[in-house]
């Protein structure tokens, strides 16, 4: 693999499938993990979930405690802090498996991502080995306070102050709002302005005086996780627990965010995985008109549907985990004396900042179409409280919510690559005048089926790469600055971002299955002409909607004409292949790719 990717490169360079991490090419260490951690939740979790939905927090506890047994919190820990120093791959897996158990896999999240990551990137070493072992071991839990009743999608508009006192420590005074395991945490990572101004990090024990929190909250799913205000009253912090610079408290902030976007998509992914194959059992079970309702066309459908969007957002996550790994083991030769493996990471994670914007959206929606498909295939009993169906399509809602709003991230994924065109040096300008140039002077080749495998597939991912140069360059020339205040584009050019990414990270996937000689090779096949056919005649809409809206007259209409020329999609048989996808669903009882 090449170890030179950045990010938001795969929009303006090609991908050889030799370079894509898939979940195909997990290792054996990785398998090994992935059976720890399902095994953990299937014995161990599951049985509990009636007890955490009571919020009998020492069952919690007792949970994460056992989950830091068997390693599985500080799987990609540093093993100097308590953790066993695998790849993100790893993280990857066990979110995935934890991600079958939504309150578990939410609490396990905040222990994971938002109470170790700040620690461990912007720590000082003896703020890491006072916290960071007592974490990964499970002996302590962390929780993360940034949001606030007034201030949850602006969170720097947090009203939390912090004031230096005359022997060094901190008065912290707040309300945080919506605090995943507030109820039972030890550690509170808190965000609070320094007199008033400068946002900044904490660390903060619950036993320091004047930390409380308030009433669990009633919530729509997720019963069996923790969430409440979290008080600050006159809290006494020591000096020592300033995390990272006074008035540097949104690189802790966003860093945190950009791996807690990338570790959802797991769970979203893990939980989609579990979903699938009790859709699957139960349209098997069922009967209707004298036989299983596993037989039915429209049926049949969803299963596949539900498969083929599981699988474009796993090939995503999966692609974007290797080009972290790459990052990560890449730089320790290279970074500067000293740097610590913390900051490392929290580098890497920078980098794929779009990409985790991408995940954080496409998971989520993902797995809110797969849990509510899956009530639809329960019929009455999906609307009951009997059967997980009705769980499951509570407790997915929040994704959509939490880790930044979907709306908040479909700004920042155009933003930070405007961003990295404008002044990051990924060529980007160059790339929209070169798909534009191209565009008006020769016609691009038609676009066919193709006579090779995945040949159509492949040249449908590179139109839509080019339709979101081309759709970028346009929008920054007709708005210029104030193409940020154009929330309707920019929500446009991040869907086209999406289904690009989409489309290209599958067909990839499955031109790695083919040459890798895969037996599930034309299943892979399969899916990637289904995401990529779909992908292109969505696309098409929303470039439509969104040159309609910038462009007038002539402008428009030769525009439109570029876009018919860059974006062909040829006719496929998309029916047949959900048929055969869903075939190999039922076959297999579940999800049919990458177990
Ligand atoms: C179960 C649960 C657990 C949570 N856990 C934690 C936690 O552990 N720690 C923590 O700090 N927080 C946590 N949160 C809070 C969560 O991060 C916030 O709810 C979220 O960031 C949204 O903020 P908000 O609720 O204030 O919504 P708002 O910011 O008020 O948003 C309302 C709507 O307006 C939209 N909107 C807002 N601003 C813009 C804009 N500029 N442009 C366009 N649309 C916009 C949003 O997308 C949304 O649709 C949790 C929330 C829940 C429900």
């Amino acid at each position: 693999m090449s170890p030179s990717r950045r990010g938001a490169d795969w929009l303006v360079q090609d991908t050889s499938p030799a370079d894509v991490f898939t979940p195909e090419r997990l290792s054996e260490e990785h398998r090994l993990i992935a059976k720890t951690a399902a095994e953990f939740v299937a014995n161990e979790v599951a049985p509990a979930l009636a007890e955490l939905e009571k919020k009998n927090w020492t069952v919690a506890r007792k949970l994460v405690a056992r989950a830091g047994e068997l390693g599985l919190i500080g799987v990609d820990v540093p093993e100097d802090v308590g953790g066993i120093g695998l790849d993100k791959a790893a993280a990857v897996i066990v979110g995935e498996a934890v991600g079958e158990a939504a309150s578990f896999a939410t609490t396990f999240g905040a222990q994971t991502g938002l109470a170790i990551i700040p620690i461990l990137c912007f720590g000082t070493p003896a703020q890491q080995q006072k916290y960071l072992p007592r974490i990964v071991s499970g002996e302590l839990i962390g929780a993360y306070c940034l949001s606030e009743s007034g201030s949850g999608s602006d969170a720097l508009a947090a009203h939390a102050k912090a004031v230096k006192q005359a022997d060094g420590s901190w008065l912290l005074n707040g309300e945080k709002m919506w605090i995943t395991n507030g109820g039972f945490a030890d550690i509170f990572i808190v965000f609070a302005k320094v007199d008033g101004e400068h946002f900044s990090a904490f660390v903060v024990e619950r036993g320091f005086p004047g930390v409380a929190n308030g009433k669990e909250e009633h919530k729509m799913g997720l019963h069996g996780s923790s969430t409440t205000p979290v008080v600050l009253q006159d809290a006494k912090v020591p000096a020592d627990n300033l995390l990272g610079e006074i008035g540097k408290g949104h690189k802790i902030a966003f860093n945190v965010l950009n791996y807690g976007r990338f570790k959802l998509a797991a769970m979203c992914t893990g939980g989609a995985r579990g979903t699938i194959a009790e859709a699957t059992q139960y349209a098997l079970g069922r009967r209707q008109f004298g036989q299983p309702i596993a037989t039915f066309g429209a049926i049949r459908h969803k299963l596949a549907e539900m498969s083929i969007r599981l699988y474009a957002v796993e090939s995503m996550l999966f692609r974007t985990t290797g080009l972290i790994d790459e990052m990560i083991a890449a730089k320790p030769s290279e970074a500067p004396e000293g740097a610590k493996e913390g900051k490392v990471v929290a580098a890497a994670l920078e980098e794929f900042a779009l990409e985790a914007s991408i995940l954080k959206v496409a998971s989520s929606e993902m797995v809110d179409f797969v849990v509510d498909e899956n009530v639809q295939i329960h019929g009455g009993n999906g609307f009951v409280a009997d059967y997980p169906a009705e769980r499951r399509y509570r407790d997915a809602r929040v994704n959509r919510i939490f880790e930044g709003t979907n709306e908040i991230n479909r700004l920042l994924i155009p933003g930070i690559l405007i961003k990295r065109g404008t002044k990051g040096g990924l060529p980007l300008i160059a790339a929209a005048k070169a798909v534009r140039d191209e565009l008006m002077t020769v016609a691009p080749p038609e676009a066919s089926a193709g006579v090779g495998v995945l040949d159509a597939e492949t040249r449908i991912a590179a139109a839509l790469r080019k339709t979101v140069l081309v759709a970028v360059g346009l929008a920054m020339e007709t708005w210029g600055e104030s193409l940020q205040q154009e929330q309707e584009a920019l929500m446009s050019l991040s869907d086209l971002m999406i289904e690009a990414f989409s489309a290209e990270s599958a067909t990839l996937r499955a031109a790695h299955a083919v040459a890798s000689s895969s037996p599930a090779a034309a299943l892979h096949v399969d899916a990637a002409t289904v995401i990529c056919h779909d992908a292109g005649l969505r696309a098409e809409a929303i470039a439509r909607t969104l040159l309609g809206s910038m462009l007038t007259g002539d402008a428009q209409r030769t525009a439109l004409a570029g876009l018919r020329r860059v974006l062909k999609v040829p006719p496929s048989n998309t029916v047949a292949a959900r048929r055969r996808i869903a075939d190999a669903i039922t076959g297999k009882r579940g999800y049919p790719f990458s177990q």
